[in-house]
């Protein structure tokens, strides 16, 4: 059995390049439901020594579409579903949205546990948001560089505490 991982976040905060990182070869998904697979990937995964079932949400490009948002949210609802540990990337940039609000009220009905991770930490400027995030209340954030890399071992300690 592998634990199952959702890495979830509005669109452009690194979810995939954090999937990319983690994850070995994709794994096709079965899933019946109208709309659901869409946009979804799953691979498994690697952090450390531990492996994973990695999930990707949402990959939706087009950011301005109307019902974009509450079909990201059902995508979300429904990788959760089934996961035993999310990944909640904030982009420690911007600092915390009002999009990522409404992304941790999803994460907190799951009741399912959380990880929070603000990526693009990397850099000067990288953790201007990084205070932030903790008025989101879902506990202290790992900095991360979904990008470069740094902090993986940070994230490795949040999950295996997680799970
Ligand atoms: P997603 O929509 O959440 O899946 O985000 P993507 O993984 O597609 O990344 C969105 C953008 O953020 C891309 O241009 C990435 O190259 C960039 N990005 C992702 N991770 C990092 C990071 O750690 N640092 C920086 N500076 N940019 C990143
Ligand atoms: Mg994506």
């Amino acid at each position: 059995y592998l634990p199952r991982i959702a890495v979830v976040g509005r669109p452009n905060v690194g979810k995939s390049t954090l999937f990319n990182r983690l994850a070995g070869k994709p794994l096709a998904i079965v899933d019946d439901r109208p709309g659901v697979t869409r946009d979804r990937r799953e691979a498994r995964g690697r952090l450390g020594d531990m492996e994973l079932l990695l999930i990707d949400t949402a990959g939706y490009d087009d950011g301005e579409k109307a019902g974009l948002d509450a079909e990201m949210r059902t995508q979300t609802e429904i990788a959760l579903e089934d996961a035993d540990l999310c990944l909640f990337l904030i982009d420690a940039r911007t600092g915390v949205t009002p999009l990522d609000k409404s992304f941790a009220d999803v994460i907190r009905r799951s009741g399912k546990p959380v990880v929070l991770v603000a990526n693009k930490c990397e850099g000067r400027f990288g953790e201007s948001g990084l205070m932030d995030s903790y008025g989101l209340g879902l506990g202290e954030p790992v900095p991360l560089s979904a990008a470069h890399g740094g902090g993986i071992g940070d994230l490795y300690d949040a999950v295996e505490t997680g799970l």
